[in-house]
């Protein structure tokens, strides 16, 4: 099998998002570049906590032709490969359907990340990337022309998020850190909401209790 220990990488990442809550299900995927041409992926529609490695596919990041594996590979195999190649400086790619920064992908709107500790991991910005539908070209080309050299961190409108980087813990961190930023960006509008609006102020406290208590780092 090529590339053991990096599709051994995939699959470790996949368990760890998905014990701190940023993969559900089957939901979500990765992309960890094997070299400059090829990326390995997790498989479509696996439960991560069955996937082996050997369930992991490596595929041609030009062409998307699986050169190894013995599953489907992930739908969404065309968004990561678009992130690899427009960022030759990132290895990892992860998309997630994580809970708190799904919510702010609802919105629309992109995010200002306040605090320059967290430019380096997620960016200066979290921009919004319109519409698509999952595991289409057209969501990844959408997603690839939102690419920027310093934003490591991208919503994806009604859907989810996009984290990449230079390797699997910065990446790891990203997913993080992201949350922590959309936590604190919705925990502000509801706050603001709870302010203008008296009547609705009881639920929206409760509202603000729960995403405080959001788990965070459950390693
Ligand atoms: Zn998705």
């Amino acid at each position: 099998m090529r590339d053991q220990a990096i599709r051994e990488r995939v699959v470790q990442l996949c368990l760890d998002l998905s014990r701190q809550g940023f993969l559900a299900g089957t939901g979500g995927n990765v992309a960890i570049r094997t070299d400059d041409d090829h990326m390995a992926v997790t498989a479509s529609a696996m439960d991560y906590h069955r996937m082996q490695a050997a369930d992991v596919c490596v595929l041609r990041l030009s062409d998307l032709q699986k050169v190894d594996g013995e599953q489907t590979p992930s739908v969404e195999s065309s968004l990561h490969a678009r992130v690899l190649k427009a960022r030759p400086d990132c290895r990892v790619s992860i998309h997630t359907h994580q809970p708190v920064a799904s919510a702010c992908a609802l919105l629309g709107q992109s995010i200002t990340v306040y605090d320059p500790m967290l430019w380096a991991s997620v960016g200066a910005i979290v921009p919004v990337v319109g519409y698509a539908p999952s595991g289409t070209g057209w969501l990844a080309s959408k997603l690839a022309a939102a690419i920027r050299p310093d934003r490591n961190a991208y919503l994806m409108l009604n859907h989810g998020v996009l984290c990449c980087g230079p390797d699997v813990d910065a990446a790891q961190r990203t997913v993080e850190d992201l949350e922590r930023v959309c936590q604190r960006h919705l925990g502000e509008r509801i706050a603001a909401r709870a302010t203008t609006d008296p009547a609705r102020r009881e639920p929206l406290q409760r509202v603000l209790s729960l995403l405080a208590h959001e788990p965070q780092h459950k390693t």
